[in-house]
């Protein structure tokens, strides 16, 4: 299938110069948005997953039918402030700024294989942060994926030495 027939490029949007890569058509299209999901539980059967981890927000909605459909566990990485037990915590760099990603301390147990799913790969500064959150409760990160890889970026390179699967490039 053609995955990016249903990506919406907005010029400008959030920022001058920037073309935003908008999923929710993608969503909105029952058939591509399953194709796309099922390419991602596929891959995630060949890399032996026993947990998914996506950051917030539209890593929740990538992650969470692909763990839906394996039977397994979705540890959500939000925003500091927004869950609600004890965390630990990781500063970013964003394509658009600054920020720091949280889990819960309890999320994720010592050897447990997790699967970071999250809808777009640009610098790397939000996976980067998140597999130092997963690493840093013992968990093994067997692989990363996402819709779209902007390949410009660059990001892949903070990636080195991790599995990465990405559905569309540009
Ligand atoms: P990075 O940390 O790799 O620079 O940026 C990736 C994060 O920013 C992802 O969580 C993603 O949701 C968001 N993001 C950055 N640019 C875009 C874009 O063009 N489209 C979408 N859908 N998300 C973006």
């Amino acid at each position: 299938m053609d995955f990016k027939e249903h990506i919406a490029i907005v010029e400008d949007w959030p920022k001058e110069g920037i073309k935003f890569k908008d999923i929710t058509p993608l969503m909105d299209n029952g058939k591509a948005f399953k194709a796309a999901v099922d390419e991602i539980v596929e891959y995630a059967k060949s890399r032996d997953i026993d947990l998914v981890v996506g950051p917030e927000a539209r890593g929740f909605i990538v992650g969470c039918p692909v763990s839906y459909a394996l039977e397994i566990g979705f540890a959500p990485v939000r925003k500091e402030g927004k869950l609600p037990r004890e965390t630990i915590k990781m500063d970013y760099g964003l394509e658009y700024g600054k920020d720091v990603l949280t889990i819960h301390k309890d999320a994720i147990k010592p050897g447990q294989r997790v699967l970071i799913i999250d809808d777009l790969l640009a610098t790397g500064g939000t996976i980067d942060a998140t597999i130092k959150l997963v690493e840093e409760l013992g968990g093994v990160v067997a692989g990363c994926a996402f819709l779209i890889e902007l390949t410009y970026l660059n990001g892949r390179e903070k990636l080195e030495g991790h599995d990465v699967l990405t559905l569309m490039q540009y």
